[in-house]
């Protein structure tokens, strides 16, 4: 057992996509940083079956990645993906572009391959050390004082500064609430979420790589993401129990013809479907919330260890990224003074976390459902049109939310502004065509 305290070192707990990141900022400021991490390292491991999930990885998260270097490394594994294709229980499938000009694109990248890019930059940055293998399993927040589990046993630490980014399950958030230092909620939606894969057919992609594929069928859905091997991942967000849910379909047969009816393209383009759905697991969906973040200006949670949101404004990546960057500004405006720099942090990102957490929420309704209507769309064909007529002071959430850095909040309080000024367009013209109608109709009397 080595007793690794480092006083003069910023303690990183969860060396996933938030945690790496943050590494090679605090790094790139001067820190000495012990990155800890509980699995192996997985740049020489496999993925874990039906966890491989590829991420929509938008402008927030490519922000972070250019004020390090690394937007470039990581687009060159990624796909771009310019609309949704909603694919209907019959018929023909439609494209919905994203943005009004039709170029502007999220980009599919597999977790796996961004956390070890990231993985590659933090080791490589100067003052970095990761230790993996190490499970956190106690954390004082007034010393510092942390304990890890090991292969070889029990390896306490110490650092000035902990910053847990150990994902929605924090270990760190765990010891805090067992001091009574926060308090949290969790909120599980009735859903779950399980991976499929469509593989290449003749050596290309059985779909089209530039969409992200959406089968909206009214209380659940599934999508696609292209990967690079020009196989297509799919994920079935789909109620755990019930009708139609993960739990009420158990026999091949059953599988078989549940698909067959409702996702009637996907059984020729997925021969491993029923081996698919029987042996890959079921994941939790649902938001985390806590408060405070932060416990003393010493220690404090980033990412998804602070804020887990459900997936479907494919932001909780680029949320975390984006928490990366403010701290790092926080940190230049507080001369890097901690405890002024933390509750600052907090105060900057909670409205902003807590804005895109309900609209992942509201996101669902409209990816399982909406898309499908030919109202909505007609909504988004008008949206676009206005994008065009009035560049850059009217633009949607999808734009605002996906290819800008706009806060969060202040995305949702433009949004129902440019709502509230449509509806007082739309009322007002509908009061003009019904004088114009009335004066027509007494002039028409009186003639
Ligand atoms: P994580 O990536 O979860 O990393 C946490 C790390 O901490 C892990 O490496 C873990 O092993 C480690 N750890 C855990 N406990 C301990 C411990 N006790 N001691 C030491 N280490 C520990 N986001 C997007 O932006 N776009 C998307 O399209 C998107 N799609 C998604 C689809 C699905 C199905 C899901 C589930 C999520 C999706 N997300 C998406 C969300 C995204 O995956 C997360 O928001 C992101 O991974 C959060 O990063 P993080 O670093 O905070 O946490």
């Amino acid at each position: 057992m080595t007793d690794t305290r480092r006083d003069d070192e910023v303690a990183i707990v969860g060396a996933g996509l938030a945690g790496c990141l943050l590494a090679c900022f605090l790094a790139r400021r001067g820190y000495r940083v012990a990155l800890y991490e509980r699995r192996g390292d997985p740049r020489t491991g496999q993925v874990e079956r039906g966890r491989s999930i590829n991420l929509a990885l938008s402008e927030r998260g490519l922000d972070a990645l250019r004020r390090i270097g690394l937007a470039e490394q990581v687009m060159s594994d990624a796909l771009p993906m310019r609309g949704r294709m909603i694919h209907p229980v019959t018929g023909e499938t439609t494209f919905q572009p994203y943005s009004a000009t039709e170029d502007r694109a999220i980009n599919s990248i597999s977790r796996g391959a961004l956390n070890n890019a990231l993985l590659d930059a933090a080791e490589a940055a100067p003052g970095v050390r990761i230790a993996f293998d190490h499970r956190l399993v106690g954390l004082d927040p007034a010393t510092g004082d942390m304990m890890f589990e090991t292969p070889a046993g029990k390896d306490p630490a110490a650092a000035a500064v902990v910053l847990g980014t150990d994902g929605a399950g924090s270990a760190v958030r765990g010891q805090l609430l067992g001091y009574g230092a926060l308090t949290e909620s969790l909120d599980f939606l009735d859903y779950g979420y399980k991976e499929l894969t469509i593989p290449p057919i003749g050596g290309d992609y059985a779909l089209d790589p530039e969409a992200l594929h959406i089968w909206p069928r009214g209380t659940s859905m599934m999508i696609a993401l292209p990967n690079p091997d020009r196989s297509f991942t799919c994920t079935l967000f789909w109620p755990t129990h019930g009708t139609a849910s993960f739990a009420s379909l158990s026999s091949p047969a059953a599988i078989e013809a549940h698909f067959a009816a409702h996702y009637p393209d996907l059984p020729p383009l997925a021969p491993n479907l029923v081996d698919d759905f029987q042996q890959n697991p079921v994941g939790l969906l649902g938001t985390v919330r806590c408060g405070p973040w932060q416990v003393g200006g010493t220690v404090a949670l980033l990412g998804d260890a602070a804020h887990a949101i459900v997936p479907f404004y494919g932001q909780g990546a680029n949320c975390a990224f984006e928490d990366v960057v403010e701290l790092d500004r926080c940190l230049d405006d507080c001369g890097d003074d901690w405890t002024a720099a933390l509750p600052l942090f907090e105060r900057r990102r909670q409205e902003n976390v807590e804005a895109i957490a309900q609209m992942a929420l509201d996101n669902f309704v409209e990816m399982r459902d909406k898309v499908a209507s030919p109202m909505f769309q007609l909504g988004r064909r008008v949206e676009h049109a206005l994008e065009r007529a009035l560049p850059g002071r009217y633009v949607s959430r999808y734009e605002l939310v996906s290819f800008s850095t706009t806060p969060y909040a202040e995305v949702r309080r433009r949004t129902r502004r440019q709502h509230r000024a449509l509806g007082a367009v739309a009322a007002g013209a509908v009061a003009l065509l019904l004088g114009a109608a009335g004066t027509a109709i007494s002039r028409g009397r009186r003639g």
